[in-house]
């Protein structure tokens, strides 16, 4: 659904804001063995980050406080792309099938269309192991994904702190290290 002209002003004004591009890729980190950049942050209920792009401005007769969020990885193609061609396109795929992921180009997040993504989903969902079958559900398998990623809820109180409020790249967060004989 487009985003309503409000919404897209501040949308652009946060995608020129380095203390909000800083915030949404602290939320993402990459692991071994996956090309995928993946979030750490909130998940949808349909298993996609979420991310807070910030607060609607007080307007005459309304105070401020009502809350932008949007789904992560289409702040992050509105990031490569601009607000306005986010805004054109009327829905992101991934062709990975991580819904966490925001990498945004071929072979992961790639502009699609409501027919397009339904017929990949369908052609991919029975394959087994793929994660579009996982029996999990979309919002459950990326939760359980997400928390086992350095800095998640999950990964035992390990944050990425200060290195990367500095605007340390996802790239040079700390990996996700296997734990073998444990569980
Ligand atoms: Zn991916």
């Amino acid at each position: 659904m487009p985003l309503g002209d409000q919404a897209l002003a501040l949308l652009t004004s946060a995608l020129r804001d380095p203390m909000v591009v800083t915030r949404y890729r602290a939320k993402m980190v990459q692991v071994p063995g996956s090309d995928c950049l993946w979030w750490r942050g909130a998940v949808s209920g349909r298993g996609h980050g979420r991310f807070h792009v910030g607060t609607f401005p007080a307007e005459e007769g309304r105070a401020a406080g009502r809350d932008l969020c949007v789904i992560a990885h289409r702040f992050g193609y509105a990031l490569v792309f601009g607000a306005a061609a986010l805004n054109g396109v009327p829905v992101l795929g991934h062709r990975c099938d991580n819904a966490l992921c925001q990498r945004i180009g071929p072979g992961h997040v790639q502009a699609s269309s409501h027919a397009l993504n339904r017929r990949a989903y369908l052609a991919r969902r029975f394959v087994a192991g793929n994660p579009l079958g996982d029996a999990r559900g979309a919002q459950g398998r990326s939760r359980e994904l997400r928390d086992l990623v350095p800095g998640g809820p999950g990964s035992g109180g390990r944050r990425a702190g200060p290195a990367a409020a500095a605007g340390v790249t996802a790239a040079a967060v700390r990996p996700v290290t296997t734990r073998p004989g444990r569980g």
